[in-house]
């Protein structure tokens, strides 16, 4: 898979009533939808397989509702310092040896400091140099952080808009939206692939769900990589007593990402491991066609890779990169 910055986008415009209009439908029309979408683009059986790593873990200033890492509550997370360098390039060997096309790194920062970020570039060489692509995830960014990862040779930032600008308040107070925004477009600028998305089950409405997914569909360059989260209610955050989110309406979101971004990988990203085998199958078949794989998510469980290797055996579905590397045993 390359990561092609230049290539035109054939996302056409939507409204925003257009999108509403297609989380009405009936279910079975949306799958209908998605499915024609997803043929045209991509081979429907075909996974593109992620790994990520913590690399800073927690004491976090920012105040996102639904992170353990946030110092602002308790949830008995151990903090633990930047990663060492060997360490990570060692974790890349072996999530390369699972079958694993990319790596991500993930920091709970704000923002990464200038020093920080040197180590982190250092990182993202190194991993490259594996024939790996790679992802980070450090937080906001100034423009100069930006230009000097895409230098590093980073394929990938993750910056999730998490949910529809008129709830976002509601979730996070500590930065705006529009901050958000702007370290996208610092981003995009550098030349630098987005990956961004959002979290279901934050207690937004249906409306904030076609709103969040409308912003991505509009934008000039509309992320190559969009993970739906279904929200982890992990205890001591201000979200850990939200109800869990229909099925159903997980699967429609999906699906109506992958009509709204047609040539971009819908990642099933966090609350993996609360779903069953046939809502995960269910959004495969609405377009879902990426995933992170190993124990880990950040510092909330994932799918337990056994488990993953024979979901994908059961539905017929192999990683993106098949080579004879991929899904062989966990290297020790
Ligand atoms: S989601 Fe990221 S920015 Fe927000 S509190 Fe967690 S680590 Fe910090």
């Amino acid at each position: 898979m390359t990561c092609d910055m230049t290539s035109s986008s054939t996302t056409p415009s939507w409204t925003l009533d257009e999108v509403m209009g297609l989380f009405s439908l009936p279910f079975g029309n949306l799958m209908d939808r998605a499915r024609q979408v997803h043929l045209k683009h991509f081979d429907p059986n075909a996974i593109q397989v992620s790994t990520l790593l913590n690399i800073k873990t927690g004491a976090c200033p920012e105040n996102c509702s639904y992170c353990p890492q946030s110092a602002h509550f308790d949830t008995g997370l151990e903090n633990k310092p930047l990663m060492d360098e060997e360490a990570v390039f060692q974790a890349a060997i072996k999530a390369k040896s699972i079958g694993s096309t990319r790596f991500c790194m993930g920091a709970a920062w704000r923002g990464p400091r200038d020093e920080d970020l040197e180590k982190v570039a250092h990182m993202v060489t190194r991993i490259k140099a594996l024939g790996m692509e790679t992802c980070v995830t450090l937080g906001l960014l100034k423009q100069h952080q930006a230009a000097r990862l895409k230098e590093a040779g980073l394929d990938y930032y993750n910056h999730n808009i998490d949910t529809s600008e008129s709830f976002y308040e509601e979730i996070i107070s500590t930065r705006t939206f529009s901050d958000r925004v702007r370290t996208l477009e610092y981003v995009e600028e550098a030349g630098i692939n987005t990956c961004c998305g959002g979290i279901i089950g934050m207690g937004e409405m249906p409306a904030n769900r076609a709103q969040m997914l409308h912003f991505l569909a509009s934008k000039k360059l509309p992320p190559k990589s969009v993970p739906i989260n279904m929200l982890i209610r992990v205890p001591g955050t201000p979200l850990a007593d939200q109800p869990p989110v229909d099925p159903f309406d997980f699967i429609r979101t999906v699906a109506v990402a992958r009509i709204l971004l047609p040539t971009s990988h819908v990642r099933l990203s966090a609350g993996r491991s609360e779903m069953s085998d046939e809502m995960q199958a269910w959004c495969f078949y609405a377009g879902a066609n990426s995933i992170h794989y190993g124990e880990k998510l950040l510092v909330t469980s994932n799918a337990a890779p056994e488990e993953d290797r024979a979901l994908m055996s059961r539905l017929g579905i192999y990683p993106e990169k098949r080579d004879e590397s991929c899904f062989v045993e966990e290297a020790s």
